[in-house]
């Protein structure tokens, strides 16, 4: 099993039970619950309360090794997966396997302006949400210290690109810090003077989820303090600020030294790699087309799930149960062909999509029912808590949630220079130099 993601886990768990062997390969060492990386990003909660060891979930389950490593290749012939080690950490050179399923997952695409990476941080992996949060609280240090006001009006610009559920959680969470959290927490600065942009291509925010939902998630920004920018591009980005097109208006420059990246997502590498190898279709967006019971053609022993696949005509939504369904499915392929019984095609159900704007504010769609406000973000409260990985974690995330509401604080709000991957904010480097 390659990747310890959501629909990794999900393949492992169901299969803890059947007379397999199970290697469960992954390049970090803990299952992260990625809905929630934002929420670290943001000081709202600590990098433990949403990750959990994998080989603390699979110590009761004595079929199931974890084994740190990277995948670099496939021989599909020789039914190998090629492995390199992490961070000096040694690997073995391969692992033979029987069944192989691939769950490698996503990273955010920079639309070919990988340039832009550096300045505009994503939150998908923990280390970045913990560089987005160095440079968040960072900008309200630097703009205390600013005696120019134009410069601390730079420093007080916080830019979200991409108006999907990420990019409409961030905005509004950068609001909530700096309307609430540490709003009497400086005294040169008023933290409320903050402006925070959230630009989108489209014509609406939360291109996913019914218009009227759209409509009403952006009222709620609105209401919290962010501008939201539809029909609007990002055309550029550098330390000093970003520029953004569309609407037929003259491309219009935005100081600022915060910018968070939170558009368009492409599957990982091992999807193309595995396209190469078995003549799979690949599309646009990286992902490898698999046939429908999702293994690769020709090979009935190879399956590949989550965020990396497609079916022909079928692409599914880069969301979590997608991955965790088809983890499952792909599992009880495995144990049908043990009992030598066969398995129907995959089938998505489709429970509904839900996002969070901020404190007691959330959309949601479910089955046809559009809930807004305070039920919706109940929801969205009780959704997560519930696949949160982790007994402890879900204990430690309710009292956190209960703390922060209660005293509108927020307990993680740590400026960690991790070296060599947190960049220093430029002003503030020029300042001490
Ligand atoms: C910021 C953010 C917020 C999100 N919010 C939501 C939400 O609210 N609701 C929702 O349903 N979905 C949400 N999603 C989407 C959801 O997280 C993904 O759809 C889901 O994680 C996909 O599962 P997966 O198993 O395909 O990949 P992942 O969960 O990403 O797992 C991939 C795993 O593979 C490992 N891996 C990758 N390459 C290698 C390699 N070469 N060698 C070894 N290991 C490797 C990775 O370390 C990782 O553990 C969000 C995503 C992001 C980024």
């Amino acid at each position: 099993m390659i990747g310890g993601g959501f629909g990794g886990l999900q393949a492992v768990q169901t299969l803890r039970r059947a007379p397999v062997e199970v290697t469960l390969v992954d390049r970090r060492n803990f299952h992260l619950f990625q809905p929630l990386t934002y929420q670290v990003a943001t000081g709202a909660l600590s990098p433990g309360e949403i990750a959990y060891p994998l080989r603390s979930i699979f110590k009761r389950s004595r079929n199931v090794q974890v084994l740190l490593a990277e995948v670099s290749g496939f021989d599909l012939d020789a039914r190998r997966v090629l492995l390199d080690g992490v961070d000096g950490i040694p690997a073995p050179p391969s692992l033979e396997y029987d069944t192989l399923i691939v769950a490698g997952g996503s990273r955010y695409s920079y639309f070919g302006h990988d340039d832009w990476r550096a300045t505009a941080a994503e939150v998908k992996s923990l280390e970045s949400a913990l560089i987005v949060r160095s440079r968040l609280l960072s900008a309200f240090e630097a703009a205390e210290e600013e005696s120019d006001a134009e410069e601390r009006a730079v420093w007080l610009t916080f830019v979200v690109v991409g108006g999907g559920p990420t990019g409409v959680e961030m905005a509004g969470q950068i609001a909530e810090l700096a309307r609430d959290t540490v709003r009497k927490e400086f005294r040169a600065v008023d933290p409320r003077s903050a402006r925070i942009l959230l630009v989108e291509a489209a014509d609406r925010v939360l291109t996913t989820f019914p218009p009227s939902l759209s409509a009403k998630a952006a009222r709620s920004l609105e209401r919290i303090g962010v501008t939201v920018l539809t029909g609007r591009a990002v055309v550029g980005i550098d330390d000093e600020g970003v520029t953004i097109g569309g609407d037929g208006a003259e491309p219009e420059r935005i100081a600022t030294r915060n910018v968070v990246w939170a558009a368009g997502v492409t599957a990982s590498s091992l999807a193309a790699r595995l396209a190469e190898l078995t003549g799979a279709e690949l599309d646009r967006a990286g992902r490898v087309t698999v046939e429908a019971d999702l293994t690769l053609p020709g090979h009935r022993e190879v399956f590949a799930v989550g965020d990396m696949v497609r079916l022909s005509d079928t692409v599914f939504p880069g969301v979590a149960p997608v991955a965790m369904q088809q983890g499952r499915y792909a599992a009880a392929v495995v144990a049908d062909r043990l009992r030598s019984r066969k398995t129907g095609p995959f089938h998505y159900r489709d429970k509904g999509n839900l996002a969070t704007i901020g404190r007691a504010a959330a959309v949601a769609d479910i089955k046809g029912l559009k809930l807004s406000g305070f039920l919706a973000w109940v929801t969205w409260l009780v959704v997560h808590l519930w696949y949160l990985v982790g007994f402890q974690n879900r204990l430690l995330v309710i009292v956190r949630w209960s703390f922060s509401f209660v005293t509108h604080g927020r307990g993680s709000r740590l400026i960690t220079n991790l070296p060599a991957q947190a960049r220093e904010p430029q002003g503030l480097a020029d300042r001490r130099r």
